[in-house]
């Protein structure tokens, strides 16, 4: 029995241990969360349609049966290939083979300071802690007098034009059109400012036109301010600075602009290459340490005629890798190499506003909005969970309420020394 090490239990990374042969392999899992989750829907959860907990699945209850699965909670520290051990924040661990599949991170492309001062959707944290800055931006806005300072407050730059830019920027205009008038009579929807800055001259880069023209304007149909050719250049002191000298005030900006590989303490530079992913062959190998060292995923750079800058980051590039990687180590050999069968992409704007490219195949509207739902609801783990997301999708859907839009406080302190007493 060897014994074998998963750094990441995401889309790669459980996709691998539930296709390891339990009487070859002893898994140790490792990941910082003991949750697996599901990132697709994490600007659902910024906007406050989802509660976390409804894409969050334990670790431990998915293998519970699994005798050969060990779930170790930790941030990787170092990895040390010589002697074939990895350190956590907690432990060091031995491993006969290593699997590496920690996904992505933020990339600010060098700009300073963004990581102290933007928020993001990158994961459940940063969602959660987006949402509470969103809410508590419009409770403040409903308290205040002055109406300069009030448009200051409730003003909210979307970086990036992604799906994850586009999705957040429309969930943000579905509140500044639909629930602000139900819920805070206080403000004023004009007052709310959301703006997405793209410095591509298209949103959407990886669809069809079509679906990049659909997804303005059903931006725009949602109050949202689309700029195409804007580049960030910097963000400090809540002013914004972009590539044409031009400086605005931006109470609030979210960053869905860039990735780069989640960074692993110990690997050898030549390891590392374009976007901080690591180099592997079509096997899902890594370079020079083809007999014991694999990256899959986001984290993966896998370099092949079609993808000379590696595959997208996305959900199916990591699954398929990591069937076909538990495939090839339970029969000890590598004999087929990895080809991306792509099923497509799509993004959803808002309720009925989505858009598809599927194959050959590129529709919006409902029936796009209907579909996106359907592949997203049937990929998130967990029976509850399916159910919970549904039913708030429903209820969303039905009555534009939801009971989510609660500012809690997470603190060990008596709350008045959150508010600085
Ligand atoms: C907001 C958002 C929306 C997205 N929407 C879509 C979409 O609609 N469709 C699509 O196909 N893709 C989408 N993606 C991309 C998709 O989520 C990723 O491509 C996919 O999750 C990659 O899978 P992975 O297993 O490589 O990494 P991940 O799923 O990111 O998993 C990485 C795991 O590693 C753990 N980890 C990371 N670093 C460490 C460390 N140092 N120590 C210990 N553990 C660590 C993490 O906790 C995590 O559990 C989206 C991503 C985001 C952020």
């Amino acid at each position: 029995m060897e014994n074998i090490i998963v750094i990441g239990g995401g889309f790669a990374g459980l996709n691998l241990i539930k296709g390891l042969d339990p009487g070859k392999y002893r898994i140790m899992l490792v990941d910082r969360n003991n949750f697996h989750c599901f990132p697709p829907l994490f600007y659902q959860v910024a906007s406050s349609g989802l509660e976390p907990s409804n894409i969050s699945f334990p670790f431990r209850r998915e293998f519970k049966n699994s005798k050969n699965v060990s779930y170790h909670m930790g941030h990787v520290k170092n990895i040390d290939l010589e002697n074939k051990s990895l350190t956590t924040s907690y432990e060091t661990l031995k491993f006969d083979k290593l699997v590496i599949a920690a996904g992505s991170t933020n990339n600010y492309f060098g700009m300073e300071g963004m990581a102290e001062n933007v928020f993001g959707i990158k994961t459940i944290g940063e969602a959660t802690y987006t949402r509470d800055e969103i809410l508590d931006r419009l409770e403040r806005g409903a308290l205040c007098q002055d109406p300069e300072r009030r448009r200051e407050l409730l003003s909210f730059l979307v970086v990036g034009g992604g799906p994850a830019g586009v999705e957040i920027a429309g969930a943000l205009g579905e509140m500044k059109r639909d629930i602000l008038p139900r819920e805070y009579p206080e403000l004023n929807p004009e007052d709310v400012n959301i703006t997405l800055v793209e410095g591509a001259p298209a949103l959407l880069g990886a669809m069809s036109r079509d679906s990049q023209e659909k997804a303005l304007k059903y931006l725009k149909d949602l109050m949202v301010d689309v700029r195409l050719n804007t580049q960030l250049s910097g963000y400090h002191d809540k002013v914004a600075t972009f590539k044409d000298g031009r400086e605005e005030y931006w109470e609030t900006l979210i960053w869905t602009a860039g990735v780069c590989g989640e960074p692993m303490p110990g690997l050898p530079k030549e390891t590392v290459g374009r976007g901080g992913r690591i180099i592997v062959d079509r096997y899902n190998r890594v370079k020079g340490y083809e007999d014991f060292l694999f990256a899959l995923g986001d984290i993966a750079l896998m370099e092949t005629e079609k993808y000379p800058h590696g595959h997208p980051q996305m959900a199916q590039p990591a699954i398929q890798q990591a069937k076909l990687l538990a495939k090839q180590l339970n029969e000890g050999k590598f004999t087929t190499e990895f080809e991306y069968h792509d099923k497509g992409s799509m993004a959803t704007v808002g309720k009925n506003r989505a858009v598809a490219d599927l194959t050959s195949l590129s529709f919006g509207g409902r029936l796009a909005w209907l579909t996106w739902m359907f592949i997203h609801l049937i990929s998130i783990l967990g029976m509850r969970n399916k159910i919970n997301v549904l039913l708030n999708w429903i209820w969303n859907y039905c009555t534009y309420s939801t009971s989510l839009r609660l500012l809690f406080r997470p603190t060990k302190y008596p709350l008045r020394r959150h508010w600085g007493d």
